[in-house]
């Protein structure tokens, strides 16, 4: 089927976001030719139990913050507005409703949260609806990956390339690094934006 658009679902928990996140959906828009990314922050996620500081507004604040100069970037609350725990499914549903059947919808995260797919609700309805695009680190084992795909072929025998992978450098920069640094007192003001940092001092997060 030919895709008339072309939509990256930047999922995760920014927690915060960072600019290894901006760097690996700017790649994704150029590597897919994809015509807007939308960063959607979990809300309650199925296997994590959150503390207060994390909460979900910080996070989606934050996520606008650091966006907003971009204008193929956009943030959604679609997970953080939802009633009860998360599921990846329900969202690709949403999104598929909202923009149409002809619409591909690649959906981008980080290459280990990929290799769990196998425990995510409805695993072959999502693969059937969406594409992935797994970001890795520097020096990441991608052997992992072929074996999920041939695990998946295997379960859902569809041989069509649903998973991608994408070595994105920036993200030698992690979330826990950031987080650990504030709580150490070290400085993080270029590992995420400017307006991130600012907002990480105001409201006194991950001391
Ligand atoms: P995570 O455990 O927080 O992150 C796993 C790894 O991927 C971390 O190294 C993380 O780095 C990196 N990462 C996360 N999001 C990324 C992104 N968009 N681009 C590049 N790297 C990224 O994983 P998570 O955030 O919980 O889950 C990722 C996505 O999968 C979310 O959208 C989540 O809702 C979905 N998910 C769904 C189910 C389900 O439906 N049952 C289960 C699990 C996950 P940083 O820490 O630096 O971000």
């Amino acid at each position: 089927m030919k895709e008339n658009l072309k939509i990256g679902i930047m999922g995760g928990t920014f927690n915060p976001v960072h600019h290894g996140h901006l760097v690996a959906a700017d790649e994704a828009l150029y590597q897919f030719k994809l015509d807007k990314v939308i960063f959607i922050p979990s809300g309650d996620p199925p296997h994590k139990n959150f503390s207060e500081e994390t909460i979900a507004e910080h996070r989606y604040l934050m996520t606008v913050i650091a966006t907003s100069a971009n204008k193929k970037f956009f943030v959604s609350r679609i997970e953080i507005d939802r009633k009860g725990k998360s599921y990846t499914i329900d969202t690709i549903r949403e999104l598929k409703k909202m923009y149409g059947e002809n619409t591909g919808l690649y959906f981008i995260t980080g290459a280990d949260a990929i290799l769990e797919i196998l425990t995510w609700k409805k695993t072959e309805e999502i693969m059937q609806l969406c594409s992935f695009i797994a970001a890795t680190r520097p020096g990441y084992n991608i052997s992992r990956i072929q074996e999920l795909k041939e695990m998946l072929f295997k379960k859902t025998n569809n041989n069509i390339e649903k998973i991608f992978v994408m070595e994105v450098p920036a993200l030698a920069i992690s979330s826990t690094d950031i987080r650990k640094r504030v709580k150490e007192g070290r400085p993080i003001d270029y590992l995420v934006p400017e307006g991130v940092s600012n907002y990480i001092l105001k409201h006194g997060l991950y001391r």
